[in-house]
């Protein structure tokens, strides 16, 4: 896929979200946009090269001489920001969970659920009995649904393979998927998603496996640049996780971990591997935020889990917001509890039920989550140097892509400089 020497002239509102900062935005500066109005931004080679206003960049004598080699996307008011990071999907899985669907919304209970053979134990049977091009094929579709919802660049995670066969087979059908792909994926091993049923009871055999057999072989074949584990109740307990994070760091693999989702784990002991994110995060306990705010550890939210299990507690963002933690927003998207893969419909969430501003929800979709995957170099923000990802949003004013909640507004995405729609207006 070639990038093509592009121009996005008349943009109405550029949220360009530049900063001089080397760390993640927190506090107040999670609201400073950085807006641009009648704005241009001129991408060469995948890149960023300029970003100014229209007229500036029609004056530019490079532009001048070079019009014809350029394609010229006339925006007509419309408002562009960069492309989404999502930076929590787990992408492969051989299809939905439709009765699982149809028990809840009757009121069965998780256990319910797991017993008549749903739940997880119905997606590692699907990826264990997928071919790797069934997978690949999958988790490309789901790529191609979040250009089109604005989103440039994703995490994706194995996790319910749960055999060191089937998760190397995920992690490669995620690599496979992203070779096609304009945007930029993020690979993880989620080894640690659950104990898988043949080992049910025996956890700590499963650890051992994790840990001794199919980290080295994850590390020293490159299939993921994270490490992940579900650390809850239920899933591994916090002296595994501790055991995954150990382990994940002595073979270079950068951390992240699923915390808070059902029950407090004190963060305190994985502080101290300085983990990329920590995503979830319902419950934590309040003496952890500041040790919390301290650390260039982003706190994750992903309200659409708590919508979709239709929970009326959603995570409290303003107190992390206010004791100086740096958050970010990601879809989950997933087959049981989070089916969607549009942050705007996330960020939308995120204002209703967390009462994050319009401004903080866009920060947090984007130079955040780019901080959550340890790629704010290079992602996040509009600003010369950066890969030259956007979104086009048909709308007039930014904070319009977080109100029209379940309907999609963009118009155009542009990934590593490759417009993924036909530009439309
Ligand atoms: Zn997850």
């Amino acid at each position: 896929m070639k990038s093509k020497p592009l121009l996005l002239t008349n943009i109405g509102q550029l949220l360009t979200l530049r900063s001089t900062a080397t760390s993640p935005r927190r506090g107040t500066s999670l609201s400073d946009l950085a807006i641009s109005e009648n704005a241009a931004v001129l991408c060469l080679g995948g890149k960023i090269v300029s970003v100014g206003s229209t007229k500036e960049a029609l004056r530019d004598p490079w532009l001048k001489k070079n019009r014809k080699k350029v394609t010229e996307i006339d925006c007509c008011g419309q408002v562009v920001l960069p492309g989404f990071v999502d930076s929590h999907t787990h992408p492969v899985f051989a299809g939905p969970r439709l009765v699982d669907f149809e028990k809840r919304i009757a009121g069965a209970s998780y256990e319910e659920i797991a017993e008549a053979g749903g739940g997880i134990r119905s997606s590692i049977d699907g990826v264990r009995r997928a071919s790797k091009p069934g997978l690949t094929n999958r988790v490309l579709a789901a790529l191609d649904d979040l250009a089109k919802h604005g989103t440039t660049t994703v995490e994706a995670k194995s996790g319910y393979g749960l055999s060191f066969e089937s998760e190397t087979k995920s992690l490669e059908a995620i690599l496979d998927a992203a070779k096609q792909w304009p945007g930029t994926v993020v690979p993880t091993f989620l080894g640690a998603h659950a104990v898988p049923p043949e080992l049910r009871g025996r956890s700590q055999e499963y650890v051992d496996i994790v840990c001794q057999q199919m980290m080295p072989a994850v590390a020293k074949r490159k299939l993921a640049r994270f490490a992940d584990v579900f650390c809850d109740r239920g899933a591994f307990s916090a002296d595994e996780a501790e055991q995954i994070f150990h382990a994940a760091d002595q073979h270079g693999l950068s951390l992240r971990a699923h915390m808070g989702q059902l029950g407090e784990t004190r963060l305190e002991p994985f502080l101290r591997y300085n983990p990329a994110s920590l995503d979830h995060m319902d419950y934590v306990n309040d003496a952890d935020l500041p040790t919390l705010a301290m650390s260039d550890t982003i706190a994750t939210f992903v309200p659409g889990a708590n919508y979709f299990l239709g929970l009326t507690r959603y995570p409290r963002a303003r107190q992390f917001i206010e004791a100086g933690v740096a958050v970010a927003l990601a879809t989950d998207y997933n087959p049981g509890s989070s089916p969607t893969l549009s942050m705007p419909m996330v960020m939308s969430l995120a204002c209703t039920h967390m009462k994050m501003s319009p401004a903080e929800a866009i920060t947090a979709a984007t130079i955040n989550g780019a901080w959550a995957l340890r790629i704010a170099d290079r992602k996040g923000s509009i600003e010369p140097g950066k890969d030259a990802d956007l979104a086009v949003f048909d709308v007039r004013d930014y904070r319009e892509i977080a109100y029209w909640f379940g309907a999609n507004h963009c118009a155009l995405t542009i990934l590593n400089g490759v417009a993924h729609s036909p530009p439309t207006g």
